[in-house]
């Protein structure tokens, strides 16, 4: 399929026109056209779904928030803008973008303060037991490695994971429903079953800007003039295999892509047409969703050498990023009784590959060097008798002796455990949500947000459940905001 921009003086006739034309209708496009149109800008959102939501509405729509924000403040915890910009710069590595990072963590608060005006129910309260998600209507929850080792060292935890009040796996479908009523209530032109095809603009070269849109709607093409400005909020490009292939193939092969089948990266191409600048196509989010049961945080990883390789109190997201770049096959070992509710809780599906009522009879059923992880044991139980992690710096909260009776489950990628991942590159924006060019500049009249664009979120291991869609929603806002205030045509 070819996105190649068409040219202004090609379209015979315009099917309609607005300051500004949303593509796709997530968290991220419902936020962009709400913003744009409390600036006072007219605006169109083209979705090609027939339905609102994208994969903000399958999500469990956690959002990262913090610095203090009202839910922080009403439950007791002190939460400053530095330690969140600390903690975002250092997960997210020498590939954050510290204005980004900045806005955000000192958007925080203020983010939640204006979701919370739209109608998002958040109640004052918080999930205390380490969870992948809250499935109650609990709010506050840690849903990154705040509290683990190395960040825990340098800034201090605070929980930042924000859940809708809404019993059970609700969040998405709950922020969808309300979004879609903002975006109604204001009278905003929605065209369902219209999938963008191509930006349109006013000539090619350094003079270009980008005046509209090209879709195709009920089996024919259709031109809508964007007046102030166009923003791409299509998704990510997870359900690409091409693209993925291309950029981030460690995505393939015994993961799971999750998504809405719309996440094929038709912003992203669109964007890259008119010359749009890419970066960070190669990261994304990769998880290995161990807890709950959180008992499981007793157990030990190790890898094909016997050898741990990470603190298991760390978010499931770094452990999976770290997982598969281990040698295989890679075990969590555990005593049974932090074996718990796993069959009836876990996401995990992890096979069991041994168990033993002593340790002899558990290495007997393991593919693993001998005597290593007898001597991996040995050493873990030492420091969990002196109370200290000496290798990876587990908190004492999760030394526990591991001994018999063993349980040992099989996380080797391609043995049955589920790694679900997205993807975390995008066209690079302003932290306004303008689409920087390769050349020099942003591209007049384009912009993007969510996972179309490259955000806060930039590594699988450094990701916290929650900054992507507080990311798509915060973006969102800052993207409509700032096209609404674009020079007319
Ligand atoms: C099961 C699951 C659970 C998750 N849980 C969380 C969580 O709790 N917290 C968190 O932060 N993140 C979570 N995520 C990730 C998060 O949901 C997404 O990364 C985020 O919602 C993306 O928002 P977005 O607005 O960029 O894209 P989307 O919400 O996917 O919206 C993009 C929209 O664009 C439309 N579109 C695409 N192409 C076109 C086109 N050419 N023309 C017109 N329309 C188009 C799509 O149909 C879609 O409606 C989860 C993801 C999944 C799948």
């Amino acid at each position: 399929m070819s996105f190649a921009p068409m040219l202004e003086s090609d379209v015979t006739s315009w099917s309609g026109e607005s300051d500004v034309v949303v593509v796709g209708f997530g968290g991220a496009g419902a936020c962009a056209a709400i913003a744009a149109a409390d600036e006072g800008a007219s605006v169109m959102i083209v979705e090609a779904a027939s339905a609102s939501g994208g994969s903000t509405a399958l999500s469990s729509a956690e959002i990262y928030l913090g610095g203090g924000t009202k839910i922080q403040k009403a439950v007791g915890y002190e939460d400053s803008v530095e330690d969140v910009f600390g903690y975002l710069m250092a997960s997210n590595g020498p590939q954050a973008d510290a204005s980004k990072v900045r806005a955000y963590a000192e958007g925080g608060a203020e983010h939640l303060d204006w979701l919370m005006s739209l109608g998002v129910p958040f109640k004052a309260s918080e999930l205390k037991e380490r969870a992948m998600m809250a499935l109650t209507d609990d709010c506050l929850l840690y849903t990154g490695s705040e509290k683990a080792w190395p960040y825990c060292e340098q800034y201090k935890p605070a929980p930042r994971g924000h859940n809708l009040e809404v019993e059970g796996d609700n969040g998405g479908p709950l922020l969808t429903k309300i979004l879609l009523q903002q975006v109604e209530q204001r009278g905003i032109d929605i065209h369902y079953e219209t999938r963008a095809l191509r930006l349109i603009v006013s000539c090619h070269g350094p003079q270009q800007r980008i005046v509209g849109l090209a879709v195709r709607q009920n089996m024919q093409e259709h031109y809508f003039r964007a007046g102030r400005g166009v923003v791409l909020c299509a998704g990510g490009f997870i359900m690409n295999e091409d693209m993925v292939r291309e950029y981030c193939p460690q995505f393939l092969d015994n993961k799971t892509q999750i998504g809405n089948p719309n996440d094929t990266g038709t912003g992203i191409q669109m964007g890259l047409s008119v010359g749009g600048r890419v970066i960070n196509m190669h990261e994304g989010f990769l998880s290995l969703p161990f807890y709950p049961p959180a008992t499981l945080t007793f157990g030990i990883f190790v890898n094909g050498q016997g050898q741990r390789f990470i603190n298991e109190d760390a978010y499931h997201g770094r452990i999976g990023s770290f997982l598969v770049n281990q040698s295989y096959p890679v075990y969590l070992i555990l005593n049974v009784e932090d074996y718990g509710n796993y069959e009836t809780e876990s996401w995990l599906q992890a096979p069991v590959v041994a168990t033993g009522e002593s340790l002899e009879e558990l290495v007997s059923e393991l593919d693993l060097p001998t005597g290593q992880l007898e001597r991996t044991i040995e050493r873990f139980n030492e420091d969990v008798s002196e109370r200290v992690d000496r290798l990876f710096h587990k908190d004492i909260s999760w030394l526990k002796t591991l001994e018999a009776p063993f349980v040992a489950l099989d996380c080797t990628p391609g043995a049955g455990a589920f790694f679900p991942c997205f993807t975390l590159g995008g066209l690079d924006t302003t932290v306004d949500g303008a689409v920087r060019s390769v050349h020099e500049g942003v591209i007049p009249g384009l912009y993007a947000a969510g996972r179309t664009a490259c955000g806060v979120p930039r590594r699988g291991d450094g990701y916290a459940s929650g900054s992507s869609v507080g990311d798509a929603t915060f973006s969102g806002r800052m993207a409509g905001r700032s096209v609404a205030v674009e020079e007319s045509l």
